[in-house]
């Protein structure tokens, strides 16, 4: 039986009544930008992440850049980030200003090491970006207390993680800020574009309002330039209907891990996803790792069964990054994991037979 790498329309048909209901309301009032759903939503997904303040974005492209632009930094500050991640997340470094120092992932977690970013540090270090990639929360305990000992801000990229905990804290509320993404295909995705950034502090919170709209605080009065970032109506009011079924939605991606964990422990060379210590990983991608990678991939696509790579390349062996002048082996675990890794399909609405067949297909590989 095939078993698709992901299927989005199971997610989607949940809320398609509402979803429907929203379009048509839309029409009616033809009110698309801003208004009641879109300030009913930043409440809602502020609050479901535990932060004061929340501020929705066209994008989690755009959440990142307007976060950075809010943090501050001066034309060729550093900003530390993951070399291990999609390239989102250091470009917006770039058009920011900013130069990108890349600093090892631990291969435990697939996250920026605490242990490498020390090394990383100079004058010109403003901030820190760790990227809680997959759904699994970094070790944000040692992040902080580097960033507080170096005065940097911390910039949680959690495009990968709502919902996911570190110490009884809700990704989004413990660095200085976060971005989300509500891309299609994230835990909970948008019929569209989407993204947000989640801050206890309400000057920052204040300053990425204004950059989404032109700078703007009052209409046509602008303090500084600006963006077209924000998100639209219509997507909101879907947001706003998933994010009441997002809690039911991660629990039932934990579910579907720990029977994947369970029947691949010990199968082969193979890798499982780890949380850090006191971390709830909310699964946006079951990621793991074998030396025999791409026959493994070969395999299960000869079965039917869909896989994907996350990430191939690198980023300080993309093309985009040659002028840092990198070679490979600056970050082996970074190397390392990007030539091991392979997704097995996990999501909202796999089945149990669906399931099965995956873990059967992997045994069956390796036996
Ligand atoms: C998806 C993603 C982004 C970008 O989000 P978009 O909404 O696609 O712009 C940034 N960082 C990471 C880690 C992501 O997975």
């Amino acid at each position: 039986m095939a078993v698709p790498f992901l299927d989005l329309t199971r997610q989607n048909r949940q809320v398609r009544d509402q979803a429907v209901a929203i379009f048509h309301d839309a029409v009616e009032h033809s009110a698309f930008i801003g208004g009641k759903r879109v300030e009913e939503f930043e409440q809602n997904f502020a609050r479901f992440c535990g932060a004061r303040f929340g501020v929705s974005i066209k994008s989690g492209t755009d959440a990142l850049r307007l976060a950075i632009a809010a943090c501050g930094l001066e034309p060729g500050d550093e900003i530390i980030t993951s070399p291990f991640t999609f390239i989102a997340t250091a470009e917006v470094i770039t058009q920011n200003g900013g130069k990108v120092v890349f600093t090892d992932i631990d291969p435990d977690t697939y996250n920026l090491d605490p242990r490498e970013l020390e090394k990383h540090i100079t004058p010109r270090t403003r901030g820190i970006i760790p990227v809680h990639l997959y759904g699994n929360p970094c070790a944000m305990d040692a992040i902080l207390e580097v960033a507080r000992k170096h005065r940097l801000w911390v910039l949680e990229d959690a495009c990968q993680s709502h919902g996911a905990t570190y110490n009884g804290r809700v990704v989004g509320s413990i660095g200085t800020c976060a971005a989300f993404s509500f891309y299609p295909t994230k835990n909970m995705g948008a019929f569209g574009e989407g993204g947000f950034v989640t801050t206890q502090d309400e000057a920052l919170a204040k300053r990425i309002q204004a950059l989404r709209s032109h700078g703007q605080s009052v209409r046509y009065v602008h303090d500084f330039e600006g963006f077209n970032a924000r998100l639209d109506a219509i997507q909101a009011g879907i947001l706003n209907e998933k994010l009441k079924l997002l809690p039911a939605w991660n629990e039932e991606r934990i579910r579907v891990a720990a029977v994947y964990l369970d029947a691949l422990a010990g199968v082969g060379d193979l890798v499982l996803p780890r949380p850090v210590e006191g971390a709830t990983h909310v699964y946006h991608l079951f990621t793991v790792r074998t030396a025999r990678r791409d026959a493994l991939q070969v395999f299960l696509n000869q079965q039917g069964i869909g896989t994907a790579i996350h990430y191939p390349i690198p980023l300080h062996m993309q093309a985009a990054y040659q002028y840092l002048g990198h070679a490979p082996e600056d970050f082996p675990a970074s190397l390392a994991c990007s030539r091991s890794v392979i997704s097995l399909p996990l999501y909202q609405g796999i089945t149990e037979v669906e399931v099965g067949e995956v873990i059967g297909a992997v045994r069956k590989f390796f036996s």
